[in-house]
């Protein structure tokens, strides 16, 4: 049987639509499998980073999706009596040259994912239709789809990518195990849908370090809010989502009567990560790949980074025509790069969690002591960041971090390079004419004087890090930054596979 389709994808989340885009954008035929006819109508995610952003960007979604989003003003620790223990800011800028945080409707942008993915030439949607099983040979995989009327159907791809959320039919087809990373607590979860400006609401994310019940407030676009609240051992979750016992929950800040509750439900928070991203032909992203608890925000981030990175990747391997064992290097790099990635994120959230969930009165009127006492700014107590990528094939020497995004030309950096390697050099002699003619490389040499914004921007670059050369990848993160760009000839050349070609 030969392969239909370059990838099939199956789920249709925030992480399996942007995948299915971003592929599809760089002209793979995608296969997408997705059991619900609509995208779930209830919000979970709420805040997207300006990494989540700068994906919209390249979409071509951040115009339409940006002006529905409300600024995240920073992130509140605030103690049982409501003094702020630390913050962690978010109306800064961003490398990214974008806001460094939003709250959005998560419903709004599932739809706008799901409508743009399915919109692309060279999609096949298989939506709704649920995937039963699958096998995998050397050559591809074998889905079987069950359809609505229950009649069953085979397709063939050459490979399986399982973005099908936190019980993942395609992580567990594929024998992948998750490792906890030992967090493990009942939220109850409360929308509601505000009639006007409630002015005593946090305008902020604050969470309530209180011992008594740790609990979360969160505005979110078009006069939405919600409230997170921690279950202790006693709760039962069945009573915790009854209509007189969200009232009660939430008496101290509203009268539930003054408001809608659109939904009231409980999740376990989890720290989980997959041990292996990839089996053979098939892999995993998303929530399918790792879960952690919402604190900071980041679950589906992080499942967009995956999307991000594994897009570029896949890409050249469906266009350099790859067999498996030329790929493997290629798609190892996946979860060398993005497991430690997440990992760290994961256990940054769980040691915040420490700090917001602790029930025992002492510990937290010690803790609350002792950030008060605090000389450092409210920044600067527990810091945040994303980290950086670690050392691999793709990531060399001055390699890791995220590139940054001027405006060029009244838009983005991102929008001229495109899916290309951007290569900056300080001399024309720094680059081998062989760096010249590929096709996914855009050469700016900063010759003295040039007057162009993005020679201008690249001179700088080069300047602050003390280099002669930058090779920057199609997901904007660095691969080298140093004096001769040849050291990482082999690692690029990893993409173009084994003939070179990138059809
Ligand atoms: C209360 C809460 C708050 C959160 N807040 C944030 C936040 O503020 N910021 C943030 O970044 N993240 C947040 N998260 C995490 C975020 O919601 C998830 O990480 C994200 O939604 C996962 O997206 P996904 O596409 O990986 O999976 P999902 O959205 O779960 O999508 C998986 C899809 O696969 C489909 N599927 C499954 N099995 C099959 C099958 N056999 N056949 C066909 N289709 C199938 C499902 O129908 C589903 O549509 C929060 C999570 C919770 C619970």
């Amino acid at each position: 049987m030969t392969s239909v389709h370059d990838v099939a994808v199956v789920g249709l989340g925030p992480v399996g639509a942007t995948l299915t885009a971003l592929l599809a954008q760089r002209g793979v035929r995608v296969l997408v499998v997705e059991q619900s006819a609509d995208v779930f109508a209830l919000p979970r995610a709420a805040h997207i980073d300006h990494m989540g952003l700068r994906t919209l960007q390249e979409l071509g979604l951040l115009d339409e999706l940006l002006p529905g989003m409300i600024p995240n003003p920073g992130l509140e620790f605030r103690s049982a009596d409501g003094e702020t223990l630390m913050r962690i800011p978010g109306d800064q800028g961003s490398v990214s040259g974008l806001p460094a945080s939003m709250y959005f409707h998560q419903p709004t942008l599932d739809g706008t994912l799901r409508r743009h993915a399915l919109s692309l030439p060279g999609v096949t949607a298989r939506v709704p239709a649920t995937l039963e099983s699958f096998g995998q040979d050397q050559d591809g995989v074998t889905l079987r789809l069950r359809h609505p009327d229950g009649t069953e159907t085979r397709e063939r791809a050459s490979w399986l990518i399982g973005a099908d959320g936190s019980w993942s039919p395609v992580r567990e087809g594929a024998g992948l195990t998750l490792e906890d990373l030992g967090f493990d607590e009942r939220w109850l979860v409360v929308d509601l849908q505000l009639p006007r400006p409630m002015p005593h609401l946090p305008t902020q994310a604050v969470h309530m370090c209180d011992p008594r019940r740790p609990h979360t407030a969160i505005p979110m676009p078009d006069l939405r809010y919600r409230f997170e609240l921690q279950l202790n051992e006693e709760d039962d979750p069945a009573e915790a989502v009854r209509p007189e016992r969200v009232a009660e929950l939430l008496s101290g800040w509203l009268d539930v009567d003054d408001v809608e509750v659109v939904r009231a439900a409980t999740y376990v928070f989890h720290g989980l990560v997959a041990r292996r991203w990839r089996a053979g032909r098939v892999l995993i992203a998303g929530d399918a790949a790792h879960q952690m608890p919402p604190f900071l925000g980041q679950g589906m981030c992080s499942g967009m980074r995956d999307a991000v990175n594994l897009a570029w990747k896949l890409a050249r391997v469906v266009r350099a025509r790859m067999d498996l064992a030329e790929a493997e290097p290629v798609l190892d790099t996946y979860e060398s790069e993005r497991k430690p990635h997440v990992r760290a994120i994961t256990e940054a959230v769980i040691a915040f969690g420490g700090v917001i969930c602790s029930r025992d009165p002492e510990y937290a009127a010690e803790r609350d002591r002792r950030l008060l006492a605090d000389p450092r700014p409210l920044e600067k107590r527990i810091p945040f960041s994303l980290p950086r990528l670690q050392p691999g094939p793709l990531v060399a020497e001055g390699g890791g971090r995220l590139f940054g995004q001027p405006p060029v030309r009244g838009r983005g950096l991102d929008d001229t390079v495109g899916d290309r390697f951007l290569l900056i050099a300080r001399d024309r002699r720094d680059v081998d004419p062989w760096w010249c003619v590929q096709d996914d490389v855009l050469t700016v040499v900063t010759e003295p004087g040039a007057g162009d914004e993005l020679r201008r921007f690249a001179a700088r670059t080069l300047e602050s890090r003390g280099v002669r050369v930058v090779l920057v990848r199609p997901d904007r993160y660095v691969l080298y930054a140093g004096d001769d760009v040849d050291h990482v000839r082999e690692a690029y050349s990893l993409l173009r596979g084994r003939e070179g070609v990138l059809s």
